[in-house]
């Protein structure tokens, strides 16, 4: 970070966002700043954090019981940095102006995008370790709860069912709001379950992921109540086999655009590409979504280390929609699935 903050001619770095914060410090508070340079680093929080900060970082840690910007202001102002770089697109446009009003003639701000992020793409071995353990939790939590599926049971029944076995199984809690959606209500990528059962012979979409240690996972299953009937099974078929081409994509080196085309050319095929709206993954690690992206135009190449999500999904208004979720790491060679709950059309009759 600082060689990065030394080719955008900065002195420092003031970060807010809490997951960069976590990344680059350890602390898991719920606010801080963390001032970074070549002179030091002092992460400053308030005092509903003293003992935590102090187990969690190996950092010097300052207790602010007033505003923690205006800490920072007195930090920089006294250690004499005169370019200072900001989060540009994670930072309040209110709290910038006040900044510049504050640092007028102290100080200069440099907007800066995206350095933490990039760093936090390529996973060290222990954070690898973590997102292994989160993802086989989600895998347990998704086998524990498929198991209470009754046509009788709600969406949000079993979001809270699915939600429950991960805390049972030692999760702080799920990555993200679960999704469960029954019949057409699949065909919402981002559905919210509902006070409804899931009824028969329809699909299920199931979209979990855990939070262990502060690491996400992220995994979607979709299984049929009852018998599926044909165009059932031929939509399921597309999305599992556009799922396996893009998960054999997966490389070092490659494109992230040449693994979402991997996907959407074998959707193409079968006249479902317009039914896939969304990109095929994105990163996972202490945030649900990060980079890279593994979108149509993004250029970027996957490395060595990179979690990433594949994802393809044909949703059909007024039917249902599949989407096939795994959580995947990156090698040296290929790519090892982390969530490898069984892919194939699971038919529920219960
Ligand atoms: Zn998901
Ligand atoms: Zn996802």
């Amino acid at each position: 970070l600082l060689d990065r903050l030394e080719r955008l001619k900065a002195d420092a770095i003031a970060i807010a966002h809490l997951p960069n914060v976590r990344y680059l410090s350890g602390f898991s508070g719920s606010n801080a700043v963390f001032l970074i340079s070549a002179r030091g680093s002092i992460l400053l929080t308030d005092p509903r954090y003293t003992l935590q900060a102090r187990e969690e970082c190996d950092c010097a840690v300052k207790i602010e019981t007033g505003p923690l910007w205006t800490g920072a202001t007195r930090l920089i102002r006294a250690k004499k940095l005169a370019r200072v770089a900001l989060e540009a697109d994670k930072l309040p446009h209110s709290t910038w102006t006040r900044l510049a009003a504050d640092l007028r003639g102290t100080a200069r701000l440099n907007p800066a995008t995206g350095l933490v992020e990039t760093l936090r793409a390529v996973k060290d071995a222990g954070e690898i370790e973590k997102i292994r353990r989160s993802a086989a939790l989600c895998v347990r939590a998704y086998e524990r709860a498929i198991g209470k599926v009754r046509p009788s049971i709600t969406e949000l029944e079993l979001a809270g069912e699915i939600d429950f076995q991960m805390r049972k199984l030692g999760a702080e809690g799920p990555a993200f709001e679960t999704i469960v959606a029954g019949g057409d209500h699949s065909a919402l990528p981002h559905a919210r379950p509902r006070p409804v059962p899931v009824g028969r012979n329809r699909l299920l979409l199931i979209d979990m992921g855990a939070s262990l240690n502060g690491y996400a996972s992220d995994m979607t299953r979709v299984v049929h109540l009852g018998e599926p009937d044909k165009q059932a099974r031929r939509l399921y078929q597309a999305v599992f086999d556009a799922q396996l081409a893009a998960a054999a994509a997966v490389r070092p080196g490659v494109r992230c655009r040449d693994v979402d085309a991997a996907a959407r050319n074998v959707l193409k095929r079968q006249g479902l590409d317009g039914y896939f709206q969304h990109s095929t993954g994105h990163g996972v690690g202490l945030e649900i979504h990060e980079n890279p992206r593994l979108g149509k135009k993004v250029d970027g190449r996957l490395e060595a280390g990179m979690v990433v999500t594949i994802e393809p999904g044909a949703y059909l208004p007024g039917f249902g929609g599949v989407r096939i979720e795994d959580t995947v790491l990156v090698t040296e060679t290929g790519a090892e699935i982390l969530t490898p709950a069984g892919k194939e059309l699971l038919v529920l009759n219960s």
